[in-house]
């Protein structure tokens, strides 16, 4: 039963059960895209309430719109999250946010591969490459019958084209696939790869002395790309919070990339500050005053902000960024999405041959149906009951 994100993208919650399992995947926050749109809090009962029982929630990534309801989940009932997904949760929550970060450190942590036994489900996580670091596929097996559930992916990332063959080797036919479909009302364009993205950050510190980089914080691996793409004798800047983010994924990860390892992450003092001015060179920053003082305090004409987040953000009402943008001599977009594209979508369903569909975390699920016009798109409602 998909609890919420039928018909929506983002605020998702998928159960799964067996006449003596039950198990949820995500518990996210509804994301807001007009002004003063509240958020809509989930129930689910057994899970919010007493009403019943639950053996586990699983979350795929730290996204808020599949871990911000969180702390609505009853207490004892266990967490399962990726263990670096876990420490940058943990980081990015507020010290005055004591009862979340307690939460968050009673959950249980999962490694690639390992399966879990929950009650009579078999449950394997498989890492995928998402805009949120340490990201999971979940295959749920029992009574016989195998489910993929992807949670949020792509393959135009650095370590999207791994899918394929994680798909082949490991994974291979299940009988219902439950996939994101986000980019199903988006472009369909074959979006650009992170590592074009890096190229033409490269291209932008050729051209401008100083450039500044307006990024979620927490989409790492680009961060760690864009790192990269400062030449010698420039600068990368960013405050404590953000290196702070950065020793995580090199901590964790840097063993198994050149990408992830020896990131350059100088923080700021006012000597740097005055170095920084001087040789020019990549900056990370946020709408924030302190930032906003920084900006302007360089020669404007040589200067850009690289605005690497998506496109709403900026053209929503009420929006404050298109005046941070004006901050500097110019701005230029320098993103691409996190979500699987139509071409990232296909290969899934080829590969897995499911028997049956189920889109979610998407504003057009009956797209899918175009998308594998030979296949059982099942379009549900949400908190409607799926046999299998
Ligand atoms: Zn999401
Ligand atoms: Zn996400």
């Amino acid at each position: 039963m998909i609890h919420r994100g039928t018909h929506q993208i983002g605020g998702v919650a998928t159960e799964v059960r067996t006449a003596s399992t039950r198990i949820i995947i995500d518990m996210g926050s509804e994301l807001s895209m007009e002004e003063n749109y509240v958020p809509a809090s989930l129930s689910v009962s057994g899970v919010t309430d007493t009403n019943g029982r639950c053996d586990a929630v699983l979350f795929t990534h730290n996204h808020g719109d599949h871990v911000g309801e969180l702390m609505r989940i009853r207490e004892g009932i266990p967490l399962y999250m990726g263990v670096l997904a876990r420490e940058i949760l943990l980081a990015v929550t507020k010290d005055t946010d004591a009862m979340l970060k307690k939460r968050i450190m009673q959950a249980n942590r999962f490694t690639a591969g390992r399966p879990l036994v929950i009650g009579d489900m078999v449950i394997t996580p498989y890492s995928v490459d998402h805009s949120a670091c340490d990201s999971y596929m979940f295959l749920i097996e029992a009574d016989g019958k195998r489910i993929l559930h992807t949670g949020d992916f792509r393959m135009h990332g650095f370590r999207g084209q791994a899918l394929p063959k994680m798909l082949d080797k490991l994974i291979g036919k299940v009988d219902v696939l439950i996939t994101e479909g986000t980019m199903l009302s988006r472009d369909d364009d074959e979006p650009m790869t992170e590592r074009a993205l890096q190229q033409r950050a490269r291209l932008y510190l050729k051209q401008y002395k100083y450039v500044f980089v307006y990024c979620a914080t927490t989409n790492l691996e680009r961060i760690c790309a864009l790192s990269k793409a400062v030449p010698r004798g420039k600068y990368f800047l960013c405050d404590t919070y953000q290196a702070k983010l950065l020793s995580l994924i090199e901590k964790h990860w840097g063993r198994y990339s050149p990408l992830y390892r020896n990131i350059k992450r100088t923080t700021y003092d006012d000597e740097r500050m005055a170095r920084f001015r001087k040789r020019g060179g990549m900056m990370m920053v946020r709408d924030n005053p302190m930032f906003r003082r920084i900006i302007s305090a360089v020669d404007r004409e040589h200067s850009i902000i690289l605005y690497s987040m998506w496109d709403g953000y900026r053209t929503r009402d009420g929006s404050t960024i298109p005046a941070f943008l004006s901050l500097a001599g110019r701005w230029a977009p320098l993103h691409t999405s996190g979500h699987a594209s139509v071409r990232a979508l296909r290969t899934v369903i080829e590969k897995t041959n499911p028997k049956c569909i189920i889109p979610i975390h998407t504003d057009r699920p009956d797209g899918l149906c175009l998308v594998c016009p030979n296949k059982k798109v099942a379009v549900v409602q949400d908190k409607e009951v799926v046999e299998i």
